[in-house]
């Protein structure tokens, strides 16, 4: 009967992309999809989602999301040996229904058309942001980022009874419930926390290091008592939301950085609140906005973090809640955010990191080109996985943002 109740769920969450693979999905082998059964408490292997849908579409040539990124992650990973078959799932592609746990009917019904007619009016443009330079019309304006959402809320799903999920895909944290912003057509992290307050959890934590403040899922949840918010992000810079006295009515701590912040200063704000803030609130599930453009190659920010401040957090929160989904977001040149998210799905998965890549590894990078890219690429972007730590001096501003934060910190509670 629970599992009765639990395809039908399914059924109306997501749309199959293949109805074969569905129907086998669905039929004979409830052990190979414990999620839906409930049979299963133990805590699965780390698990990647993905989708052919990254590979194939793009938001326009000179768009700063036209570069491959989930599928470099995937490449990168499957040549490493990182992710055979059983760690691999293919994202389904949300229903517009499950999109409305947070979007407006009248939203989801404009991105749907605009995607049919490849043309948005003068009113949908104003009224829901489609149609502009950061979002504009493609041909899978509507399916890539229902397939990203579909992502985020199979990680939901597979995370009932614990584990760790990472959907690059995922991770976009501007979209408002009726528009789109900031490259972001939806909110696929709002979407997972919905879904696990659904599933019945009261301590859920977000916690996103894009060099951009999450802005549409601070609106979501300003005020809530079961969702804790914390930000590190670039200040004075787009959405130009997010300073430290914003507080969502005590739901958020928003940790706003100057340009150049560098692995000592993510360190330091790391130990002083964001370790400190997950011991306090004990929460059952962790959500992780792991955008790629706070490292210093970034061309749409001025912080300076190497990949070590991502892949030093990632450690420390893989044993930090029973359930830990990682979602992508930021990341704009092509070499740093491939890297990245490899290298996150490496400590995640408990890979070993080489010091140096060969072959196949090192192909996946070398193929890959950009048009702001002037001249060769320097050696490391495509020989190495981690980059050099980029520390340096904990600047005085920075060290009082870690003091004021920790202190509310300490007395950080659910109830405000
Ligand atoms: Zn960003």
């Amino acid at each position: 009967m629970v599992s009765n109740v639990r395809r039908v769920m399914y059924a109306l969450v997501y749309r199959p992309q293949d109805k074969r693979k569905s129907a086998r999905k669905r039929g004979a082998s409830p052990s190979r999809s414990p999620e839906f059964t409930g049979k299963m408490k133990t805590m699965q292997a780390p698990v990647f989602i993905g989708s052919r849908i990254y590979r194939g579409s793009s938001y326009g040539a000179r768009h700063p999301l036209s570069i491959p990124r989930v599928p470099t992650a995937i490449d990168l990973s499957r040549a490493l040996g990182w992710l055979p078959d059983g760690r691999y799932r293919t994202s389904p592609r949300a229903r517009p229904r499950a999109l409305q746990a947070f979007h407006s009917e009248a939203y989801i019904a404009a991105l749907q058309k605009a995607e049919a007619d490849q043309a948005v009016t003068e009113r949908e443009q104003t009224e829901f942001g489609l149609g502009t330079l950061s979002n504009p019309v493609f041909g899978e304006m509507f399916r890539r980022p229902a397939t990203a959402a579909g992502g985020s809320l199979l990680g939901a799903s597979l995370l009932r009874d614990g584990g760790i999920v990472f959907n690059p895909g995922g991770g976009t944290h501007h979209g408002m419930a009726g528009r789109a912003a900031g490259f972001c057509y939806l909110n696929d992290p709002v979407l997972a926390l919905l879904a696990f307050r659904a599933q019945g959890l009261s301590r859920m934590l977000y916690l996103d290091i894009d060099a951009h403040h999450c802005d549409g899922v601070e609106a979501a949840f300003d005020g809530a008592r079961d969702i804790r918010m914390i930000s590190v992000h670039e200040t004075r810079r787009w959405p130009f939301t997010g300073a430290f006295g914003d507080r969502a009515a005590g739901a958020a701590l928003n940790l706003p950085v100057g340009k150049g912040f560098n692995d000592s200063e993510f360190t330091h704000l790391r130990d002083r609140v964001i370790l400190p803030a997950i011991e306090r609130l004990d929460p059952q599930v962790i959500v992780l906005q792991c955008g790629a453009d706070a490292v210093t190659e970034d061309p749409l920010a001025r912080l300076c973090l190497s990949n070590n401040a991502h892949f030093d957090l990632m450690a420390r929160l893989k044993t930090a809640a029973p359930r830990l989904l990682v979602l992508g977001g930021g990341g704009y040149n092509p070499w740093t955010v491939g890297r990245l998210w490899t290298g996150v799905w490496g400590v995640l998965s408990g890979q070993e990191m080489p010091d140096r890549l060969d072959g196949e590894a090192r192909e996946v990078l070398q193929g890959l080109d950009w048009v702001r890219q002037r001249g060769p690429v320097a050696s490391y972007l495509t020989q190495s996985l981690r980059d050099a730590p980029r520390d340096g001096p904990i600047r005085p501003e920075i060290d009082e943002l870690a003091d004021r934060a920790a202190e509310i910190v300490r007395d950080w509670t659910w109830s405000g």
